[in-house]
């Protein structure tokens, strides 16, 4: 490819991934269409095609009421609303290979790449892992904010527990399967825990970086430091909380995360993940950009910044390729 395109070209003919959103749980309550350009929410697949969108993740996020009893049960309706949205529409695709990603790119379609939010999902049995392996499920954040048996969410302030013994287990199976383990929610204990027992490139689907935005969810320097040193890969979050300084959320502002993890971490630890309909939904805040079809915005100011045409690409996903590669297969 000629890396020295225009903005909007480079970005038409790159694989572009996005490590997050919540589109599902949002389908499942409004009913609405995929394959229809709606008013409403942040992805469909007209608004994901604008966008130049090559492989979006598709989070499975476990409602508090349906923890932890009827957590398998919450994630088998999420799966079931899944694939009820590819048949509608046709022409988004279920990625279960990094293969599955380059055939989309190729025949102009749109991959799926399903992740659960909350390891809850499994009720404390591999056997599900498994289950929902078979089912097309390719990564997993092993907590959301609070505690489960696998380890602590970054809701638990202050607490040293990192992964338990259920929970090495599951980072163990999963490793072993392909799935991609997910750290976002994780406690600082947890995370350090993945770290040292994690046998492939660990992902943070959806996080920014602590010292430009001083929230929890986001990651301190030592802990991009030490993802970009496996080889993992961090999609930058789009909500506006994750973004601000100064209590602003804007597109620069969030180009700046992209330049802090880059700086610290190493280009090759950078991606998106922006959390669509995860956030502002209700409300209409948009923070950053209006949707998914906004994407190109991305590349266009990071071009403007000086990122190289290469550089540009692995963020826009060539570093979650790679990952997906490494891990899934
Ligand atoms: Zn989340």
């Amino acid at each position: 490819m000629d890396l020295t395109l225009p903005p909007r070209e480079l970005h038409q003919r790159a694989i572009v991934i996005d490590g997050h959103c919540d589109t599902l749980l949002n389908t499942l309550s409004s009913r609405r269409d995929l394959a229809q350009r709606s008013q409403q929410g942040h992805v469909d697949l007209p608004r994901l095609r604008e966008g130049g969108v090559t492989c979006q993740f598709f989070a499975m996020y476990i409602e508090p009421q349906f923890k932890p009893a009827r957590a398998a049960r919450r994630t088998l309706q999420l799966l079931d609303e899944f694939y009820r949205q590819l048949a509608l529409a046709g022409d988004l695709v279920p990625a279960k290979s990094v293969q599955d990603i380059y055939d989309a790119k190729r025949q102009g379609k749109v991959a799926a790449l399903l992740s659960i939010e909350g390891g809850e999902a499994v009720e404390g049995d591999l056997a599900l892992l498994r289950m929902f392996y078979r089912l097309g499920v390719r990564a997993m954040g092993l907590t959301w904010n609070e505690r489960n048996d696998i380890a602590d969410g970054v809701g638990e302030q202050g607490a040293k527990g990192g992964l338990s013994q259920f929970g090495k287990a599951v980072v163990q199976e999963m490793n072993r399967l392909g799935m991609l383990v997910d750290v976002s929610h994780l406690s600082e204990a947890s995370f350090w825990s993945v770290v040292e027992h994690a046998a492939a490139p660990p992902i943070a689907s959806h996080s920014n970086a602590r010292a430009l935005a001083d929230h929890r969810r986001n990651l301190t320097d030592d802990q991009v430091r030490a993802l970009g040193k496996l080889g993992g890969v961090i999609g930058v979050v789009f909500a506006p909380h994750f973004v601000e300084s100064q209590g602003k959320a804007s597109l620069r502002g969030l180009v700046d995360h992209i330049d802090h993890l880059a700086a610290v971490g190493g280009i090759d630890c950078v991606g998106l993940g922006s959390d669509f309909d995860g956030y502002g939904v209700s409300s209409g805040q948009s923070g950053v950009m209006d949707d998914v079809s906004q994407f190109p915005l991305i590349t266009e100011e990071l071009v403007q910044r000086g990122y190289t045409g290469e550089q540009v690409l692995k963020v826009l996903g060539g570093n979650f390729l790679r990952v997906i590669q490494a891990v899934v297969g």
